[in-house]
């Protein structure tokens, strides 16, 4: 059976709790999914969420309640990490913002709440690499990825980078756990980016 931390500090927490038991269901996969507040719990975990919210909030929080180094050892480890929209914020290089102690994660640097007043919020049907059809995708006072180093990207709006892949973290600006399609939370968790091939 398959165990799945959501990191419950802030933020749509329980949308990712069911969008795995979804997925798990679909996939004929037993899942228990742990809400994670303290330590000792991704330790634990097969595969972990980062959830949208407050980025400022959940990179302060992460911080004090010790949990931002076992999110670092659970990616070391070559585990999936699905990080959405304040999530990705946290996990990149650089987010622009004093408050935020980013992890460092994912070779992007991002721009919070990049896609201004007229587009505050907006849903679009993306083209996703590795997706048949188009995404629903819902985006909340979204960042927008600015600059991409060792990272794979899988879609764009308006030009901008807003789902990147790099090895074990997939990172989306929008919220699929927001909406009943779960074929991104499969991408992440079950369907692991294919290993370079080695030169000839
Ligand atoms: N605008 C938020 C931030 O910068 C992120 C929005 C979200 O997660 N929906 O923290």
């Amino acid at each position: 059976s398959l165990t799945a931390g959501v990191v419950a500090v802030q933020g749509d927490v329980e949308e990712h709790v069911r969008a795995i038991e979804r997925v798990c269901d679909r996939r004929g996969r037993s899942v228990s999914v742990h809400e994670v507040r303290e330590p000792g719990v991704i330790p634990e975990c097969d595969v972990l969420a980062l959830p949208g919210g407050e980025s400022t909030t959940i990179s302060r929080t992460l911080h004090r309640a010790g949990i931002a180094p076992e999110i670092r050892e659970h990616v070391a480890s070559g585990r999936p990490l699905f990080a959405t929209c304040a999530g990705l914020i946290v996990v990149s290089a650089d987010a622009g913002d004093d408050r935020i102690d980013e992890l460092d994660l994912l070779d992007v640097t991002v721009e919070r709440n990049a896609f201004g007043r007229q587009r505050d919020s907006f849903e679009a049907r993306l083209d996703v690499a590795g997706l048949d059809e188009p995404f629903p995708a819902v985006f909340i006072r979204a960042p927008a990825i600015d600059t991409v180093g060792d990272a794979t990207i899988l879609a764009t709006v308006d030009d901008r980078p807003v789902a990147v892949r790099q090895g074990p973290i997939l990172a989306t600006a929008f919220h699929p756990e927001l909406t009943p399609d779960d074929r991104l939370h499969e991408l992440a968790f079950f369907e692991p980016e294919p290993a370079a091939s080695s030169p000839e």
